[in-house]
């Protein structure tokens, strides 16, 4: 059975809505790439529940195995549940996304199994010893940090900085390893009393799921409720060009591109945006981009997956109005 051993590599995934997303794929990229480097293994950990089809899902990103782990989406339930997976098998490297679930798990993970964690790298190196980057005083350093002993070393990794992958290969399939549901039962601190969801207004656009983004073509001030009608009736999150963030109709917590945020969206509809490589630099890793521009040439066109030549000031009212009338009808 593959996924132990001290050159694997574990990554962990969040079983969310079933699938993989955008940035759990990244992250077996990412695994896989020091795996390879390591000459070991690379298994996915998924705490509390499945991911759908998780041989063909996992095993096309990069997987050798996964381990459906108990524990549920309690932080201290999975951490413990985890701290003694890992005792068990020892990896080298075990990695997570530094999102809200990797924040939350991680460093319990470390104090329950006392190993060294680092938070948010922006890259990890595997030879001798492991080296791993992560962005000190704003981003203006880099700090490179190792952890003495052979491992196991946990690190959480930003989603922005994983690298860019090949198309998955479909032949490819996980093996699953199994594992005792929950573990002993562990006193916590802490009580989830609910779950809710964020709006998608207030989500940070870097990690929302679906985008609706505004470029000078169609950011005037007095049109921004238009598009944010729009956002809401999509579930997704409104951002702009750096035009729209400089005329004042959106924050600059808004910003897509070079000098904003990059999207790691699942779909994202692109507005009257031309397409500068300044601009395209943040939607590279979002999984379908539709653009919807007056001019056929424009260089954005290149960059969409669908290209729709119209005025988006005529089209996006008339889209706002259907969803709203799919949504009365109860989505029929
Ligand atoms: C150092 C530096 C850093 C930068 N960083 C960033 C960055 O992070 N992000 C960023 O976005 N830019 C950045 N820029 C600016 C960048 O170079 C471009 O100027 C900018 O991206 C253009 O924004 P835009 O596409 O909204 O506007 P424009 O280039 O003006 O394009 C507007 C588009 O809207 C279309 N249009 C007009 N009316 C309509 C309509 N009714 N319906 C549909 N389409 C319509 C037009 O055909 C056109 O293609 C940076 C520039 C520099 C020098």
């Amino acid at each position: 059975m593959s996924g132990g051993g001290d050159r694997d590599v574990w990554v962990l995934l969040r079983a969310g809505d079933g699938g993989l997303s955008a940035a759990d794929k990244g992250l077996l990229r990412e695994g896989r790439r020091l795996a390879d480097k390591l000459g070991g293994a690379l298994a996915a950990v998924i705490p509390g529940g499945e991911i759908v089809d998780a041989e063909t899902a996992i095993g096309a990103a990069g997987g050798d195995s996964f381990f459906p782990a108990g524990g549920g989406d309690h932080p201290e339930r999975c951490a413990a549940v985890l701290a003694s997976l890992v005792q068990r098998h020892l990896p080298r490297l075990f990695l997570a996304l530094a999102d809200a679930f990797g924040a939350d798990v991680m460093p319990r993970l470390a104090a329950a199994a006392q190993l060294p964690l680092v938070t948010n790298c922006v890259d990890i190196e595997a030879s001798e010893e492991i080296i791993f980057t992560k962005a000190v005083q704003g981003g203006r350093l880099h700090a490179a940090i190792t952890a003495p002993g052979g491992g196991p070393g946990l690190a959480t990794l930003d989603p922005h900085h994983l690298p860019e992958g090949d198309a998955p290969s479909a032949a490819r399939r996980a093996e699953r390893c199994e594992v005792a549901s929950d573990g002993e039962p562990i006193d916590t601190r802490l009580d989830i009393v609910s779950r809710v969801k964020a709006a998608p207004a207030s989500v940070d656009i870097g990690e929302a799921e679906f985008v609706v983004a505004i470029g000078s073509g169609v950011a005037a001030k007095e049109n921004i409720a238009t598009y944010a009608r729009f956002a809401e009736a999509m579930g997704a999150a409104l951002g702009g060009s750096r035009p729209a963030v400089d005329s004042g109709a959106l924050p600059h917590a808004r910003q897509i591109g070079q000098t904003g945020k990059s999207l790691t969206a699942r779909l994202a509809i692109l507005c009257g945006i031309s397409g500068s490589d300044y601009f395209t630099a943040g939607i590279q890793k979002v999984g379908t981009k539709i653009a919807v521009n007056t001019d056929r040439d424009a260089p954005i066109f290149k960059s969409a997956d669908l290209a729709i030549v119209a005025d988006a000031d005529e089209l996006i009212p008339r889209l706002t109005e259907r969803l709203a009338r799919r949504a009365k009808e109860g989505g029929a």
